[in-house]
């Protein structure tokens, strides 16, 4: 979801200023914990200030001390005496603390850090693998990969944990055809906020399985997840194609993730370029990165048609016949379309190289103030007049990467507790801004100002990786099914001890 250049325009500057401008939270109260319990939590400054922020950087909540489990038991251990003990405290279980508004935090408790438990194991048949859940999808897919076999569904980015992905849903270029991470899970070990270890799947124990999947960590701890597997592609052939016409963009989009496995690619997604940010123009040859900076200048807004086929014989025709085919249908302006050819694994990594060189540069830990919508199919070309053409053109300059690609609906269940558009096919909108001292509270206006528009014109979005602080926000997020959602809290964690972050209860 990073690009590198957009990344740097507006935020050079202004680094070091960062701890001044985190909302910061009061609370510095160290937790001790009885002997007999057997577990040492962490609470040395580095540790404590690493655990009291997140991606986002807007956000600083100081935690009583850090756990670093060694086993499952421990965080059971934790919960059963946080539930039961005379000293109420709250857990928030931490995969990267790659959230953007605190949700991973936990004001004077505990955080648990669930990278201490990574593990994963590919079973005989190769049909799953059981992953803790402090793993990162980078190593499920390094190790899996090398058994050749591979996850089916990605997020952009892989330096995040199961466990954080699968609270939110785990979303991607992959998710037309596969659904999201959540719809790719065969079982779970959770532990309950009373610290009861509980295995779930559809079959058992559903209320919980289905609570867990996009439940925002509020039901229990994902210490394992049975993740669905499938051959692992070789390699990836990777495009990129340019439209001046948004219409044309959002047909051939829908078109892609409407086709079948074998006349269709394998990943679908989309970006704007506005001409009152960077262009990056990286993707294209040399030759050509002109001719698309201009572009962008003349046309005030480009799309960007991002696909990608798997393949692993480069002898076998039948890839080459389906991107022929498919390139020769699509209506991307003439000549404008680049193509990478790439392993499977790099093209899956491919936001590491923009991570690498944003932290060379002292700029990937800064404000994040990112907006992240689905938007119904039907109400796609409202929301591109009145949010894209009215509000983000009219910035005197954006930042970052704006996301923009169709998904299906029928990827998902409607028995897990992520909330989506109530429509066939949505379109995931990734607003994914940096900012610096100076602007976070005008991107935050700006976002503002986009909930607004769709709120009065009665556009019916859901925001993801969102993040509340009324409660009739959430109420109005989960819709109808919010009452589900209040009593799986009753019935999982009744002391609202877990992930306190997240401001739902
Ligand atoms: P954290 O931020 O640590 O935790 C997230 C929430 O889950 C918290 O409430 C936490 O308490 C809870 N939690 C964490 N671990 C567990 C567990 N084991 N059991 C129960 N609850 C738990 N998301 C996408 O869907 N698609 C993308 O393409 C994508 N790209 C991204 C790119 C970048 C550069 C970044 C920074 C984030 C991206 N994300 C994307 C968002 C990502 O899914 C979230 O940040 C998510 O929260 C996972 O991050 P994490 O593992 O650090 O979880």
């Amino acid at each position: 979801m990073a690009n590198l250049r957009l990344m740097i325009t507006l935020i050079t500057v202004l680094v070091y200023l960062l701890p001044s401008f985190a909302k910061s939270s009061e609370s510095t109260k160290v937790i001790t914990l009885p002997k007999s319990l057997n577990l040492t939590l962490l609470t040395d400054p580095s540790t404590i200030s690493t655990a009291s922020h997140d991606y986002g950087n807007v956000t600083a909540v100081t935690p009583g001390g850090v756990l670093c489990p060694s086993s499952s038991a421990e965080i059971s251990r934790l919960l059963r005496y946080a539930a039961n003990g005379d000293t109420i405290f709250q857990v928030a279980a931490r995969g990267q603390g790659h959230s953007l508004n605190g949700q991973a935090s936990v004001s004077g408790g505990v955080v648990i850090n669930m990278t201490c438990l990574a593990d994963i194991t590919v079973s005989e048949d190769k049909e799953y693998a059981d992953v803790a859940g402090g793993t990162l999808w980078v190593d499920v897919l390094r190790e899996t990969a090398e058994q050749g076999v591979s996850p089916v569904s990605w997020t952009d980015y892989l330096h995040i944990s199961v466990g954080g992905t699968l609270s939110n849903a785990g979303i991607g270029g992959q998710m037309f055809r596969n659904g999201p991470q959540i719809s790719n899970v065969l079982e779970l070990d959770v532990i309950t906020g009373k610290g009861e270890t509980l295995a779930c799947s559809p079959q058992l124990n559903p209320e919980l399985f289905y609570g867990v999947l996009g439940g925002l960590g509020q039901f229990g701890i994902i210490s394992r997840a049975r993740i669905v597997l499938n051959h692992a592609p070789k390699r990836a052939k990777w495009f990129k194609m340019l439209y001046s016409d948004f219409t044309a963009f959002t047909k051939d989009q829908e078109s892609l993730i409407s086709m079948n496995n074998d006349t269709g690619v394998d990943y679908v997604e989309g970006q704007q370029l506005m001409s009152n940010g960077i262009v990056d123009t990286s993707f294209f040859p040399p030759s050509d990165q002109s001719k698309v900076a201009d572009l962008v200048k003349n046309h005030s807004i480009i799309y960007v048609l991002e696909v990608a086929k798997y393949y692993d014989d480069p002898t076998v025709p039948t890839t080459g016949q389906v991107i022929d085919k498919l390139t020769k249908t699509l209506s991307y302006l003439p000549g404008f379309i680049s193509m990478h050819d790439v392993p499977y694994f790099d093209f899956l990594n491919r936001v590491q190289a923009e991570e690498d060189k944003l932290r060379s540069l002292a700029l990937w830990e800064v404000p994040h103030p990112w907006l992240n919508l689905y938007v119904p199919k039907t109400q796609i070309l409202d929301f591109h007049n009145g949010v894209v053409k009215d509000i983000l053109l009219k910035q005197n300059s954006t930042s970052g990467v704006a996301l923009f690609y169709p998904t299906n609906r029928n990827k998902w269940d409607n028995r897990m507790s992520a909330m989506i558009p109530d429509e066939d096919v949505f379109y995931v909108v990734g607003l994914l801004q940096s900012a610096s001292s100076q602007n976070v509270q005008e991107v935050e206006s700006v976002n503002e100002a986009i909930i607004s528009f769709c709120k009065d014109s009665g556009i019916k979005i859901k925001q993801y990786l969102m993040h509340f602080t009324r409660k009739e926000d959430w109420v109005g997020h989960f819709g109808s099914k919010w009452g589900a959602f209040s009593k799986r809290k009753d019935l999982f964690d009744p002391k609202k001890l877990l992930s306190p972050g997240q401001d739902i209860f």
